[in-house]
């Protein structure tokens, strides 16, 4: 990365948070190529990510476009330090004199419908002192708190899924809080079925909930190289709180609510695509992989692709990822999580976990990797094509 000049009136750093909430895993790079993408290997920061202009890849907030810096220098003033404010912020919060710029770390909470700022050091007294000042009414609420690991946590809540943008000058950190939508060209939700207390289908020593988990965390590797695509992910764990809303332990209700969690979260960061992962089940013959979809949700989105076009790309790369029996695209139309999406929403049944040559697939995890794969490529491809 070249260096960046520090003689200008003014410099500044703008930077999107990449969505990664959660995983600490980080994948030795890769190289795959698989329906014309190839993959680089690329492998960005994942869990969270650090706010130095010398390392890290930028996203121009409004396009989600690579870009290097967004400069508003104006030319001359050798020497003098950069106080100019952003035109446009939600909230500007002050930096103690000690703390370094670009020293701080942030990730995106999607899922707690929060945004964090880490400060090195306790600057807790600071804030009391010194109260973030809100220009508009985009946060619900801001608190600040000391970490365990004696590090200074700012918490910024909103009501629903937002997109945040931060720049900093040398005195303060600026958060600009948005409609998923004005920030991110690309968006796409992956949801991993089942989860938690609700298990989902059980057989041949497999578990639904697990094995759509690792799918999505195979998805996630390739994902995390593509910076121009925001993707929101429903849980990264066993369970999120989200999914259940914390409303009962009893699996039945617990999976109702829970699917209104997801396509409300969904809803919420209005995203382009949606795709929602699980593992059939049935007596011992039904073997295959199928797509379905809910002719109820005719819905394109802003690229022109709907439910049905999203399926007809998905199940050609799912069949060949495992090598898998084709039972074609099926209409569901009163699935919850396909019907009331707003956007374009498919539900991959991947492979019969009750079949005993469809389990042995499913157990390996470089076949979950292949259908992460294959995942990733539709996603590609959807962009590319519509
Ligand atoms: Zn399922």
């Amino acid at each position: 990365m070249k260096k960046f000049s520090m003689n200008k009136a003014f410099f500044m750093v703008l930077f999107i948070m990449l969505s990664l909430t959660c995983t600490n895993k980080v994948h030795a790079q890769k190289v795959h190529a698989q329906n014309g993408h190839t993959k680089n290997g690329q492998v960005l920061n994942s869990g969270t990510n650090k706010s130095s202009p010398a390392s890290n890849s930028k996203q121009d907030s409004k396009t989600g476009d690579s870009s290097e810096v967004v400069d508003n220098s104006e030319d001359g003033d050798e020497g003098s330090s950069s106080t100019e404010e952003p035109d446009d912020y939600s909230i500007k919060i002050l930096r103690s004199e000690d703390v370094e710029k670009d020293n701080i770390t942030t990730k995106d909470d999607y899922i707690n419908r929060q945004f964090i700022i880490t400060i090195p050091g306790d600057y807790v007294d600071f804030y009391n002192e010194n109260v973030p000042e809100e220009m508009d009414d985009s946060i619900k609420s801001i608190s600040v708190k000391l970490d365990s690991n004696g590090d200074t946590k700012i918490y910024l809540k909103t009501k629903t899924v937002r997109a945040f943008a931060v720049e900093e000058n040398d005195e303060a950190i600026f958060v600009t809080v948005m409609a998923p939508k004005d920030m991110y060209g690309k968006i796409v939700v992956i949801d991993a079925g089942h989860g938690g207390t609700d298990p989902g289908a059980m057989g041949n020593s497999l578990v639904e909930k697990n094995l759509t988990l690792s799918i999505l965390q195979h998805a996630k590797e390739y994902l995390d190289g593509e910076s121009d695509i925001k993707v929101y992910y429903t849980r990264l764990t066993d369970f999120e709180k989200m999914i259940t809303k914390g409303k009962s332990t009893d699996p039945i209700k617990t999976s109702k609510a829970s699917l209104i969690a997801r396509y409300t979260f969904a809803n919420e960061t209005q995203a382009d695509l949606f795709i929602s992962i699980h593992i059939n089940a049935a007596g011992k013959t039904a073997k295959g992989t199928e797509i379905e979809y809910s002719p109820n949700n005719p819905r394109t989105n802003r690229m022109g692709i709907s439910s049905n076009q999203l399926a007809n790309l998905c199940l050609p790369n799912l069949l060949s990822a495992i090598n898998s029996t084709n039972r074609n695209i099926k209409p569901r139309p009163n699935l919850a999580v396909l019907k009331y999406t707003k956007m374009p929403a498919i539900l991959i049944e991947s492979a019969f976990l009750t079949n005993k040559s469809d389990a042995k697939v499913l157990a390996d995890d470089s076949k979950r990797d292949e259908i992460g794969y294959a995942i990733y490529s539709t996603i590609l491809q959807a962009f590319e094509e519509y």
